[in-house]
């Protein structure tokens, strides 16, 4: 399948979407504190998407299984062992627990997508390296994304980082190119072999988006037909940066 390369004016109104999802981020992070529910997080991303002449890019997706609704949430906010997914809700977080936060908006007919795994007051020294393991596997991640690396070069990068720390590397959900769409090929696995698959190109604009647990990489699906967890209820993590390929350097379009 052809990949979509953008212009120079595209991956500039691509930058503009993702620096609003960059602002969103920044101002719901301090909301993450015990007592805050993923809803008034969610009702929060909703205004300011809006007061920032965005739409939402996840309220409303389709699922990809019938008779599971669209998705109900502005942010996914994936709590715990909550991998991604996670729908916003009234419980209130507690003090030690971590929570993911992923969202995206389309601004002038282009989408950004990016995603923080935060902790909730103090937190475990293991949920703490799960949450910089994760971070610093992104890091390694983008440090590929130069024209002639394949995208097998991004998923070693990842899984180098968070196994050598004794992580999981969740297999299910990948990455992905964006674009026009929210979901554009190529796939860009958390795991694979360096200098394998498609060749990375100008004008190439990847979501790179780690899912690492502290356990086991299998996963379920709850009954509500969009929650993914791991399988062993271990904790898992999540980052996400929307990266474009340039001539030189990786251009991360999701931060200043
Ligand atoms: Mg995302
Ligand atoms: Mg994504």
């Amino acid at each position: 399948m052809a990949l979509t390369l953008k212009s120079k004016e595209q991956i500039e109104i691509m930058r503009h979407a993702n620096m609003i999802v960059y602002e969103v981020h920044q101002e719901l992070k301090p909301m993450v504190v015990p007592g805050v529910t993923t809803l008034d997080l969610d009702t929060r991303a909703k205004e300011l998407c809006r007061e920032k002449g965005a739409e939402p890019a996840f309220l409303g997706y389709p699922a990809s299984s019938p008779g599971v609704p669209p998705f109900p949430g502005v942010i996914c906010s994936s709590p715990n062992d909550v991998i991604v997914h996670g729908i916003p809700d009234t419980r209130p977080l507690a003090e030690g627990e971590i929570l993911s936060i992923d969202f995206g908006c389309r601004y002038k007919g282009f989408f950004g997508d990016s995603a923080y795994t935060h902790a909730v007051g103090e937190v475990s020294e293991t949920a703490e390296k799960l949450l910089s393991v994760t971070a610093e596997s992104l890091e390694e991640a983008i440090k590929q994304c130069r024209p002639g690396n394949r995208i097998g070069d991004i998923s070693a990068a990842v899984q180098v980082c968070a196994e050598a720390a004794g992580f999981g590397i969740v297999r299910e959900f990948v990455g992905h190119g964006i674009g026009e769409r929210m979901h554009e090929p190529p796939h860009v696995p958390n795991f694979g072999r360096p200098a394998q698959g498609r060749v990375l190109k100008p004008g190439l604009v990847l979501a790179i988006e780690p899912m690492v647990t502290v356990g086991g990489f299998e996963t379920k699906i709850l009954e509500d037909g969009w929650t993914a967890v791991t399988r062993d209820g271990s904790l898992a993590a999540h980052f996400e940066h929307t990266v474009a390929i340039t001539d030189g350097d990786p251009y991360v379009l999701s931060r200043p």
